[in-house]
């Protein structure tokens, strides 16, 4: 019989297994458990459309057996089975164990975390088995397979007997030492204790063969006499879980902790979620849900491989597992499932997207995570800010989506950064808006960072307004979808009207401008197309120049359209500031009272690099840069 070898990945886990000093062993059965629950859903979902399954609902179980003579545990299924590729495939690889995602670090602490948070699956039977036997026969199929294995020396696969479709599977426990009691898991009031703790809403019977004794019929004569009775043993089946789903019980019987554990379990995160609700809903139609925002996003959150959805059960039945049409665009992030008993069975995925039910049951899902955000937002700022990272974008996506439609529904769950170091809502910036101030004043940019040095912010700043970082390249659209905000309207800081009276200023400049105005033009000249204007700037303090853009277009919309592939590149209308109370300003005009047309020309296309580096935008020519430096220095 050939020996076959793990693949690396499931011979690390496997070994982590065997070695794991985890206090939660117990919960291999767990693990057991759902996967033959899992195994016979599927099997009772072909007995709906197929009658050679030959099973009714009622057929279905899950048998639990121990033998403390041979120290084993059976537990067997009968669902679908596995065919003896099936074995070799799910049971020799990890790769196909969905629960798993490998983590690097091998420590202990590690270990206990993967272990602990949410199912490692099979392979968690060797925390507690010397040996692991899986007789299995898959449903269409005629013979029966045995794969076995000891630990990561192997496995081997060969035919068995095995009369019913279904799997079985018998751990040969490890020997009891002094910290563990492995036997303990043959204890019938053990095994009870555990489905009751982690299997009790399967839906298919978890039966179990219990002996209980009674007292045997005595004489008169012994009863007399007071003597004990003598006793005798009777075998009962018991169905050992309640079988009622999580979500159909009732808020009052369940903690928090449920919740998450069912959570981890069911949805493969390694965290417990920020929030969960639980709807209970006895109108029509009628059904319940349990939703969750996770604490981080998937890896592929952000991709356009990620799959939005809510499971979908009609009557305890899983339909669907990914129903999109339950949940907006923008709060695909939440997990949870839906299970109505107003949903039909066989209903198709077309025919669900049409269904009057499903449309009302969407509806008030996003409601109700619309209002819990609202609730976190108000009552747990941290939280909420911790949702914010994970999965803030969604929501600016979301206020720019769909020509702006949503926007009055998500606009209150903004936050953005401000120029105060905190992240604000809109409402609260607007709050502290002072009198005098017009606008919502907002800075794009890559970064907090590299936003705070920009020199367009000086005025703004300087009259002790507040900004709003924008570092997301979503942010400018959605703040152009939204316009305003109660009435107040939004304004990028480079805007050339700021709202800001200085007209002491303006015309001082103006003025200056005018002086000045083949200087400016020579200077745009030279510029050669690659900023429009040069002016003289009424926003600028310390700094020497800046770069703002007039029209439509702003730079930082013209670099996120930029990036975007296929498109024809667009270009903002550039505007070359510079400040007249600079040094630099009385340099340039002395060079052009000298009439060195060729120096202006240099200048003005060292300060427009310049600004573009400010502006953390690319350089048009690195060596040209360079040189000129070089050269007049
Ligand atoms: P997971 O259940 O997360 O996929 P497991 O390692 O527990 O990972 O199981 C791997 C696969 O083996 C399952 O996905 C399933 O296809 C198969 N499997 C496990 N147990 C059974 C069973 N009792 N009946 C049928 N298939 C099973």
């Amino acid at each position: 019989m050939e020996t076959k070898q793990f693949k690396a990945e499931s011979k690390r886990l496997l070994d982590m297994m065997i070695h794991s000093i985890y206090t939660h062993k117990e919960i291999f059965l767990r693990e057991l458990i759902s996967n033959a629950s899992d195994a016979i859903d599927k099997l009772y979902f072909k007995s709906l459309t197929d009658d050679k399954v030959g099973l009714n609902k009622d057929d279905f179980a899950i048998w639990i057996s121990a033998d403390k003579d041979s120290r084993t545990l059976k537990i067997t299924d009968n669902g679908i089975g596995m065919t003896a590729e099936e074995l070799e495939n799910n049971l020799g690889t990890i790769a196909n164990s969905g629960s798993f995602k490998f983590k690097n670090e091998n420590q202990l602490d590690g270990d206990s975390q993967i272990i602990g948070q949410f199912g490692v699956g099979f392979y968690s039977a060797f925390m507690v088995a010397k040996k692991v036997t899986v007789i299995s026969k898959a449903y269409g199929s005629d013979t029966a397979y045995q794969w076995e294995s000891e630990g990561v020396d192997g496995y081997t696969i060969t035919e068995a007997d095995k009369e019913n479709i279904g799997t079985e599977i018998i751990l040969e426990l490890l020997d009891d030492t002094d910290d563990e009691k492995y036997g303990e898991f043959l204890d019938t009031y053990r095994i009870k204790g555990l489905i009751s703790k982690y299997s009790d809403y399967i839906r298919f019977p978890i039966k179990m063969e219990v002996t209980h004794s009674r007292p045997l019929e005595q004489s008169e004569e012994d009863k007399e006499a007071g003597k004990a009775p003598e006793y005798e043993d009777y075998i009962e089946i018991e169905t050992l879980n309640s079988m009622i789903p999580l979500w159909k019980k009732s808020k009052s019987e369940l903690k928090e902790d449920d919740y998450n554990h069912f959570y981890t379990e069911k949805f493969m995160d390694y965290s417990k979620p920020l929030k969960y609700s639980h709807i209970i809903n006895e109108g029509m139609p009628s059904y319940n849900a349990l939703l969750y925002i996770p604490a981080n996003a998937p890896y592929d959150f952000y991709t356009k491989e990620y799959e939005k959805g809510l499971q979908l059960y009609s009557n305890g039945v899983l339909i669907m597992d990914k129903c999109s049409d339950l949940l907006p665009d923008y709060f695909s992030f939440v997990k949870g499932l839906v299970d109505s008993d107003d949903l039909s069975l066989n209903i198709s995925r077309e025919m669900l997207q049409h269904d009057r039910q499903l449309k009302v049951i969407a509806r008030s899902i996003e409601k109700t995570v619309s209002n819990e955000l609202k609730k976190m937002l108000k009552n747990e700022r941290e939280k909420y800010e911790e949702f914010w990272k994970a999965f803030g974008l969604q929501l600016k996506y979301g206020i720019y989506s769909d020509y702006g439609m949503n926007k009055d529904k998500l606009q209150d769950l903004l936050l953005f950064t401000s120029s105060n170091g905190k992240l604000v809502t809109l409402d609260e910036y607007v709050t502290a808006m002072r009198e005098e101030q017009k606008y919502i004043y907002y800075a794009t940019g890559d970064s907090v960072a590299r936003i705070e040095q920009l020199p367009q912010t000086e005025l703004v700043k300087d009259n002790g307004f507040e900004i709003l970082y924008l570092t997301d390249n979503v942010d400018e659209f959605a703040i152009k979808t939204l316009m305003n905000y109660k009435e107040k309207e939004f304004r990028n800081v480079s805007a050339d009207d700021l709202g800001i009276d200085n007209t002491e200023k303006q015309e001082e400049v103006k003025a200056k401008e005018e002086e000045n105005a083949d200087m400016l033009k020579d200077m745009a000249e030279a510029l050669d197309g690659k900023a429009n204007k040069v002016i003289l700037s009424k926003r600028l303090k310390s700094h020497p120049v800046c770069l703002t853009s007039e029209g439509e277009i702003t730079l930082e919309m013209e670099k996120v359209l930029n990036a975007m592939p296929g498109e024809q590149k667009i270009k903002a209308q550039r505007v070359l500031e510079i400040n007249p109370e600079h040094e630099i300003f009385n340099k340039l005009k002395s060079i052009a009272e000298s009439g060195d047309k060729d120096k202006l020309a240099k200048y003005a296309n060292l300060l427009y690099t310049q600004a573009l580096l400010i502006e953390g935008m690319e350089i048009e020519n690195p060596v040209e840069f360079s040189n000129l430096i070089c050269e007049l220095m």
